[in-house]
């Protein structure tokens, strides 16, 4: 017999299986040698009061020998001579989209302005060293998209646990963690989702389908009306039953030419700030209540979200354990984001702590710029913020308190950031309207986690790309372009998601919204 139970135990508890079976057979009410093996499906951490639980679902085998559960089978079939879909994008929206597309029996050929995975960490490497952008390999284009060199969180708003469940079983199918299955906040980290990611890439093409790798799409092509096809940047054009565009919040060549194009898009709220970084050891006291966590508890996390002035100022991509990375996609701009290996074992905290931006929160002299006034807003953001740093990957920085209290910083702590950190009076620069209220949004946080507001903190600027500033509209059921048939705008770029799996969850939808309008108009 088999028997699902929760339970909530010590971290030393919880480590040792065979004490959980034994409390597994105290609650079960059942004699211990009854329990012949356990299962841990479900984990999370409950820091909320001193005694800092772990809560687990347990699935308990009685009387009968435990069976390893299996991993879901995914059946990928030969789609290699059915209709193709082009896909513009090779983040999680379009490699989702992909792989649904085969499981439909409808063929993916992708189109990824970056390079394969391993080529990029190349490029990656080079930003850190040489201070240099490399247009289209860096940390937001090449394969895998915006999330291949992350922390790899896997938490989304979505309440669509089957949803969410279908994305993590495929992460897992090829390659990802089994704890992602298990845990509350799964995350793979950044040493992992590369093997993942090419994995993923494998499946495509062994199923027929085509990746191609340097090739940035410049144009929609279309007849009739609809959607057709695309063109490259090397002329050459492509065709296809329908096109999904996948390319993620930072392809603002995108955005333009659509603009230019005169297909309706957007302007919609996003948010920025600035990325903070405390010691893990600061963090991880003040989220258990004064104690290190040992070899036992994972390094802390932690989510704040404030209202200031009716605007939010919340915590965002908080990596525990991590690093602070140069995110830019450009030269002359800068960036910042986080990623954490998957021990998350590294000697520092951080996070974005960003500022709603409201339509009307965009500077007057923007509205020239239209729907993609906030676009305009960011970018422009990105490259005061390179200037004030020696015009290179170096950050603005600042101690933390100094900025909350407008004060000029003397000396940086240490930090994670490779390229490197330079002071500055980010309290004299930063927009007011963000200024403003991340300077009082620091002080409710600092209410809220007795010593979070401490100069042995940093931050640096700017965290910028928290979400597409644009939506580019899609009709609700058929989740095409409202404009062009065939178009389906995917993924964060189009607004219609925020994180790895909800952008993975649209790829999906996409996909399936592609052959549901194909069959019904003509057969796929
Ligand atoms: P993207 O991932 O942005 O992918 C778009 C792809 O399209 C890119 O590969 C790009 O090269 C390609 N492309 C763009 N324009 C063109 C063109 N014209 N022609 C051809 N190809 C083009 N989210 C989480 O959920 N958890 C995290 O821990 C996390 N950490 C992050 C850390 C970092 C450093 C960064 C940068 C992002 C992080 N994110 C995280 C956000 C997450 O990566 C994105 O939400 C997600 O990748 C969006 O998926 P997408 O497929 O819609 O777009």
């Amino acid at each position: 017999m088999q028997k699902e139970i929760n339970i909530s135990v010590s971290p030393k508890q919880a480590a040792d299986e065979k004490q959980l079976s034994r409390i597994v057979a105290s609650q079960l009410r059942l004699d211990e040698d009854r329990v012949r093996g356990i299962i841990i499906r479900r984990r999370s951490v409950d820091a909320r009061k001193r005694d800092i639980r772990i809560n687990l679902g347990i699935l308990a085998f009685i009387d009968e020998e435990p069976k390893p559960l299996k991993p879901a089978e995914k059946i990928y079939p030969d789609v290699s001579k059915a209709a193709p879909v082009i896909i513009v994008g090779a983040g999680p929206a379009g490699l989702f989209a992909a792989l649904r597309l085969v499981e439909l029996g409808m063929k993916p050929v992708i189109l990824e302005r970056g390079k394969s995975v391993s080529e990029r960490k190349r490029d990656i490497a080079t930003i850190h060293r040489d201070q240099q952008i490399e247009p289209d390999s860096n940390y937001g284009f090449g394969e895998g998209g915006a999330g291949t060199f992350s922390d790899g969180k896997l938490y989304t708003r979505s309440k669509k646990r089957g949803d969410v469940n279908r994305i993590l079983e495929i992460l897992h199918f090829h390659g990802a963690q089994d704890d992602i299955l298990i845990d509350a906040h799964p995350h793979i980290g950044t040493n992992v989702l590369p093997r993942v990611v090419t994995a993923m890439r494998k499946t495509i093409l062994e199923a027929g389908g085509e990746v191609h790798f340097h090739s940035r799409v410049t144009d929609i092509i279309s007849q009739n009306g609809k959607a057709s096809g695309v063109k490259l940047k090397s002329g050459q054009t492509l065709s296809g039953k329908a096109v999904i565009l996948a390319t993620g919040h930072s392809a603002r060549d995108v955005y333009q030419m659509l603009h230019d194009k005169h297909l309706t898009l957007e302007g919609k709220p996003f948010a920025m700030g600035v990325r903070v970084e405390h010691p893990q050891e600061l963090i991880d006291s003040i989220q258990y209540h004064g104690r290190s966590r040992g070899e036992l508890l994972p390094a802390a996390t932690y989510s704040f979200a404030e209202q200031v002035e009716q605007r939010g100022v919340y915590s965002f991509c908080m990596c525990p354990g991590g690093m602070i990375v140069p995110a830019a996609t450009a030269p002359g701009e800068l960036v910042v984001n986080g990623m954490s290996p998957s021990g998350r074992g590294g000697v520092f905290a951080n996070s974005g702590i960003v500022v709603e931006i409201r339509l009307e929160d965009i500077p007057k002299n923007y509205k020239r710029f239209e729907q993609l006034a906030g676009l305009h807003f960011q970018s422009d953001l990105e490259q005061k913020c390179f200037r004030q740093a020696n015009r290179s990957q170096l950050a603005p920085a600042q101690r933390l308190d100094d900025f909350v209290k407008g004060r000029l910083s003397y000396d940086l702590p240490e930090t994670s950031y490779r390229p490197g950190i330079q002071l500055s009076p980010m309290h004299e620069w930063l927009p007011e309207h963000i200024r403003e209220k991340l300077q009082k949004g620091f002080i409710q946080i600092g209410r809220k986690a007795n010593g979070f507001l401490t100069n042995n903190a940093v931050i640096m600027g700017v965290e910028s790309r928290t979400s597409s500033p644009v939506r580019i509209p899609r009709d609700k059921i058929s989740l095409e372009h409202i404009q062009m048939p065939r178009l389906f705008p995917c993924g964060e770029g189009a607004g219609y998601a925020g994180g790895i799996v909800s952008s993975a969850i649209d790829g999906e939808r996409c996909a399936e919204a592609v052959v549901r309008i194909c069959s019904a108009s003509s057969g796929v």
